[in-house]
C-alpha cells in the first residue's frame, strides 16, 4: 500500500515513510493511494468480533514491513482496554474511550503508534524525535504510549497555562525521554511551529522527526477499530448516526476512513465548542480558519483544524458531498455546563465536557434536524465519549457540586515535580532548543 500527500504535490511513499514523517515533504497530510476495503463476511460478523479482532484485521490493510504475529501482538497490548457502548435510552448511546492509561482517546493512536515505531524502526537508525503540539491530551497519552522506549525521543509543545492541572502534570512529569515545553501562544501557535519543523530542510537533515499529532495516519488507523467496535455492540444490526466531539478532526476523519472500509453509517455529527470553523464551513461553504479561543472543553479549541484537508480528499472536494456526510453545530462554555449538569440529575450519567458538547449536538439534531440523513427515528445515534470526566474535575465539580473521585492512574502523577521548558512562540525558539538539545 503507498500513501499519497492530500497536496498531490509530492511522491507515494510507503506506511513506515508515511508514519515516520508524518507530514507530507509539499505540507499535504498522508492518504492511502487505493482504500482497502473489508470483506462482506467480516462485516456480516462484526458483532463477534472482538476490538483486538478488528484492530488486526484493519492494520493488516494498512501497515506494510511489519510481520503478522508481530502487528497482532501490538494491536492486543495497544488495545488491552475496555471499550463499553452505554445507552442513554432513546436510541442515543455513548461509546466510552476514555479507560485507557490516561483516560482520554488519545491514548488509542499513542499506544499504537510507539509499537509500531518501534518495530519500524532499525537498530542502527538514528534516535527518533517525535515532535508533537497538544492542546492537553496528545502530550499525557503520546509521553505514556512512548514513555522509555528505546531510540526515541519525546518532545512535546503545550500552550502556557491553556491546559488543565491534571493534562499540565501528566505531560511535564513523565520524565526519562520525555520533555514538555511550555509555549508563550496558543496551541495553534505550537502546531504552527511543529508544522514549521517538519518542513524545515536543514533541521531535517540533522534531526530524524516525527509527529503524535493527527497529522500522522499511523494515528488514525487505530481510531478507525472503535467506530466498527461500537457497531458490534449494537444489539440490532444497524447504521448509527456518529457524534464526534472535535478539534483537529482527526477522530471524525477516522470514522470516514472506516466508512470507506465498508462500515455502514448513516452520517457523522461534528459537535465543537466556540471553535466553529467547520461547522461554519458546513453552513455557508467558507473555510475560514483563525486563532483559537478558550473554552472548558479546551482539548477542542482549535482554530485551524490540519484534518480538514482529509475530510476534503476523502469527500472528493465536493461541498455538497461533504454536507451528505457531516452535520455540523457549535456550543457555548454556559450550553457544555448546563448539560452536563441535566444528564448528571436526569440519567446520572457523568460527561466530561467534550463529551457534552457531543451530547448537546445529539439533543439539538433530534430536536431540529431528525431526518437530515433521511434517517429513521429507530437509528441509533452513538456519541464518542473522549475523556473521563475526572480528567476536568476543576470544572465538572462547581457544576454538579459535588467532589469527583479520581481514578488510581491518574492520582499517582499528581504529587510529582513538574518539569518543563518555556520558550516564546517563535519557530526559531524552538528550532534552536531542539538543535542543543538532540543534536
Ligand atoms: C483531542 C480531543 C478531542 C478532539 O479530537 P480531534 O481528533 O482533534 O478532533 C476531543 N476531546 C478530547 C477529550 C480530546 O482529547
Amino acid at each position: 500500500m503507498k500513501y499519497i500527500s492530500t497536496n498531490k504535490k509530492a511522491d507515494p511513499v510507503s506506511f513506515a515513510e508515511a508514519a515516520l514523517k508524518g507530514l507530507a515533504p509539499d505540507g499535504g497530510l498522508y492518504l492511502p493511494q487505493i482504500w482497502p476495503r473489508l470483506s462482506d463476511s467480516f462485516l456480516d460478523q462484526l458483532s463477534q468480533k472482538s476490538l483486538q479482532d478488528i484492530g488486526f484485521k484493519i492494520s493488516r490493510l494498512f501497515v506494510d514491513g511489519i510481520d503478522d504475529d508481530v502487528l497482532e501482538g501490538i494491536t492486543k497490548e495497544a488495545l488491552n482496554f475496555d471499550v463499553p457502548l452505554n445507552s442513554l435510552g432513546n436510541q442515543v448511546y455513548v461509546l466510552e474511550l476514555f479507560h485507557g492509561p490516561t483516560l482520554a482517546f488519545k491514548d488509542f493512536g499513542a499506544r499504537f503508534m510507539s509499537r509500531i515505531f518501534s518495530a519500524l524502526r532499525k537498530e542502527s537508525d538514528r534516535d527518533l524525535v517525535i515532535l508533537a503540539a497538544t492542546s492537553g491530551d496528545t502530550g499525557s497519552a503520546v509521553a505514556q504510549g512512548f514513555l522509555s522506549v528505546e531510540g526515541i525521543k519525546v518532545c512535546l509543545l503545550y500552550p502556557k497555562g491553556k491546559v488543565s492541572y491534571i493534562q499540565e502534570q501528566q505531560l511535564t512529569t513523565a520524565g526519562q525521554n520525555v520533555t514538555a515545553l511550555e509555549v508563550e501562544g496558543t496551541f495553534d501557535d505550537c502546531q504552527r511551529m511543529v508544522k514549521e519543523a517538519f518542513s524545515d530542510y536543514s533541521l531535517n537533515e540533522k534531526l530524524q522527526l516525527s509527529s503524535a499529532n493527527s497529522i500522522n495516519i499511523a494515528r488514525l488507523i487505530p481510531q478507525m477499530f472503535y467506530y466498527f467496535y461500537a457497531i458490534a455492540q449494537l444489539s440490532v444490526n444497524s447504521s448509527p448516526i456518529f457524534c464526534v466531539p472535535s478539534g483537529n478532526f482527526g477522530n471524525l476523519t477516522a470514522g470516514l476512513m472506516a466508512q470507506k472500509m465498508g462500515m455502514s453509517a448513516t452520517g457523522f455529527i461534528a459537535a465543537t465548542n466556540a471553535n466553529d470553523v467547520v461547522p461554519e464551513f458546513l453552513d455557508y461553504g467558507e473555510f475560514n480558519p483563525r486563532p483559537s479561543k478558550r473554552t472548558i472543553s479546551n482539548a477542542m479549541d482549535v482554530g485551524n483544524p490540519s484534518n480538514f484537508a482529509r475530510i476534503v480528499d476523502l469527500l472528493n472536494e465536493d461541498y455538497q458531498q461533504i454536507k451528505r456526510h457531516i452535520w455540523g453545530a457549535s456550543f457555548s462554555d454556559s450550553q457544555t455546563r448546563q448539560v452536563i449538569k441535566e444528564v448528571y440529575r436526569k440519567q446520572d450519567y457523568l460527561m466530561d465536557p467534550h463529551t457534552a458538547v457531543g451530547y448537546r449536538a445529539v439533543q439539538q439534531y433530534i430536536s431540529s434536524e431528525q431526518g437530515y440523513f433521511s434517517e429513521s427515528k429507530s437509528t441509533p445515534k452513538i456519541i464518542l465519549s473522549t475523556a473521563h470526566p475526572a480528567k476536568f474535575k476543576d470544572v465538572i465539580e462547581p457544576i454538579i457540586g459535588k467532589k469527583i473521585t479520581m481514578p488510581d492512574r491518574l492520582k499517582a502523577c499528581l504529587n510529582k515535580q513538574k518539569q518543563s521548558h518555556v520558550l516564546e512562540d517563535d519557530y526559531d525558539e524552538l528550532k534552536k532548543w531542539l538543535l542543543n538539545h538532540y543534536n
